[in-house]
């Protein structure tokens, strides 16, 4: 295993729609234990394949409450949402692409996603709260959609920039 950097926006790559993943190999689950790795490191909660710049259909997320659960890594694959409910939560959301910026975004509090796991096998999850919000936020990033696309044009450019000089400041 090892630890893949993570782009930061703006980047191209992180615009773009991912392919469909079509080739159950042991590429695709060093792929994914890179991301988990990646992903725990960094620290964050959910990490799509686009944020290491593999255009491919594939996340990864853990949600559990680290001081009290068990760790619980989810990898899902060609993941697509079947079932979303009326009620929408509003949750304050943030992006290991997009460092130290947080806003509020809406979405469907519960969804139901239909999924592949490693071995290409049929999965589906009804996932309601935080996992709910983190694993629309992540599917998000396989269509090339990052959670300041929710945010008005004045926010979202505020962030950018703020980034643009992040990136400036690390190169
Ligand atoms: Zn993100």
């Amino acid at each position: 295993m090892s630890l893949r950097p993570i782009l930061i926006h703006p980047d191209p790559r992180l615009k773009k729609k991912a392919e469909p993943v079509t080739a159950f190999t042991p590429q695709l689950r060093a792929l994914a234990d890179d991301m988990l790795e990646t992903m725990y490191d960094a620290p964050g909660i959910g990490l799509a394949a686009p944020q290491v710049g593999v255009l491919k259909r594939i996340f990864v997320m853990d949600c559990s409450k680290t001081d009290e659960e068990e760790p619980q890594p989810m990898i899902l694959v060609n993941p697509e949402i079947t079932w979303s409910s009326e009620k929408v939560s509003t949750y304050e959301e943030g992006c290991l692409s997009i460092p130290d910026s947080y806003a509020d975004v809406s979405r469907p509090s519960e969804v139901k996603m239909r999924w592949q796991d490693l071995d290409g096998g049929a999965q589906e999850t009804h996932f309601t709260d935080l996992w709910a919000t983190c694993a629309q936020h992540e599917l998000d990033h396989l269509d090339g959609k990052l959670f300041i696309d929710y945010l008005g044009a004045v926010k979202r450019a505020m962030i950018t920039q703020k980034m643009k000089k992040l990136k400036k400041a690390r190169a």
